[in-house]
């Protein structure tokens, strides 16, 4: 459910409306536009009695919202949402006209590996640090990531290049430690807005077929799809999308020609002796023209580079 408030409603009224929705028992998520506020309404389990709210001073209408993601959902929020990043060498905005690159490893192997690759990214002009510190894989043979020691190696990678950090938490365990030195957590959608956290990047990182030439097959539709029905900015991953190191850089100018809000490649000064996912770890030098050919291909679709 959705409540429309009227363009010139006060905070008070929205606030009035909020606290009504409260206790109710539900939840309210205020939602600012350009010409007006909306709140979305979730944590309910059957219909909502609407007449109670109609009649609040400041509402227009209460909108049913059939998709089973309504925050996410551009009925909510007919604006694009920007996502600002705050790093130590200025703001980074996901989803607005300008594209931002995420670069950097699979794995936080050790300090000296990250150090190393986060110079190239640094030095190619990408504008955040991916890396993992935790890496659960389908052998248990396979290397498991550092845990937190690499979420502090992480943070010198900030400290020292002024770089934002962006990294996954795999479980609820994770998160509260992800969080200390993270910038941008990658995890599912409508959960997230649901509990009122509404900065949230969507990531294509590619879908199983049979196709065997790829990991996976990356579905660069999906873009323009989720353009039409979702505000918030979508990122592209080629290098999970494919697994191989060949196809990232097409496919990275293919994803920038379709609409999306930016990239997250994988980058290794040493990808042979990557301790994960080196077949798809482009090297600094192809970083450096990856940037290069987003830039030029950024102007042909009216976007420009953070
Ligand atoms: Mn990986």
């Amino acid at each position: 459910m959705l409540v429309v408030m009227q363009s010139h409603a006060t905070e008070e009224q929205v606030r009035a409306v909020c606290e009504r929705i409260e206790s109710l028992g539900l939840r309210a998520h205020p939602i600012p536009g350009s010409n007006r506020t909306a709140i979305g309404i979730t944590g309910n389990s059957g219909a909502i009695d609407i007449g109670s709210l109609e009649a609040m001073s400041g509402v227009v209408e209460c909108i049913p919202v059939s998709k089973p993601y309504k925050l996410v959902s551009r009925d909510a929020k007919e604006e694009n949402t920007v996502v600002r990043i705050p790093t130590p060498a200025g703001e980074v905005c996901i989803g607005g006209a300008a594209l931002a690159v995420i670069a950097g490893p699979c794995a936080v192997e050790n300090r000296e590996q990250a150090m190393a690759v986060a110079q190239c990214v640094k030095a190619a002009g990408a504008h955040l640090f991916r890396g993992g510190a935790y890496k659960p894989r389908t052998s248990p043979y396979s290397f498991q990531g550092l845990g937190e020691p690499g979420l502090k190696i992480l943070a010198e990678v900030r400290e020292r290049f002024g770089l934002g950090i962006v990294t996954e938490a795999i479980d609820n365990e994770s998160i509260d430690l992800v969080e200390k030195y993270a910038d941008v957590i990658l995890m599912a959608a409508e959960y997230i807005l649901s509990e009122g956290n509404y900065q949230l990047i969507l990531c294509e990182r590619g879908v199983r077929t049979f196709s065997e030439h790829t990991r996976n097959t990356l579905d660069l539709s999906i873009i323009p799809a989720v353009q039409s029905r979702s505000h918030l900015p979508i990122l592209v991953d080629p290098s999970h999308g494919t697994g191989r190191r060949n196809k990232v850089l097409p496919l990275s100018r293919a994803a920038i020609a379709v609409g999306a809000d930016g990239l997250i490649v994988e980058v290794h000064h040493d990808p042979d002796h990557a301790l994960s996912d080196g077949a798809q770890s482009i090297i600094p030098e192809e970083l450096e023209q990856l940037m290069k050919e987003v830039r030029q291909i950024a102007s042909v679709v009216h976007r420009t580079l953070n």
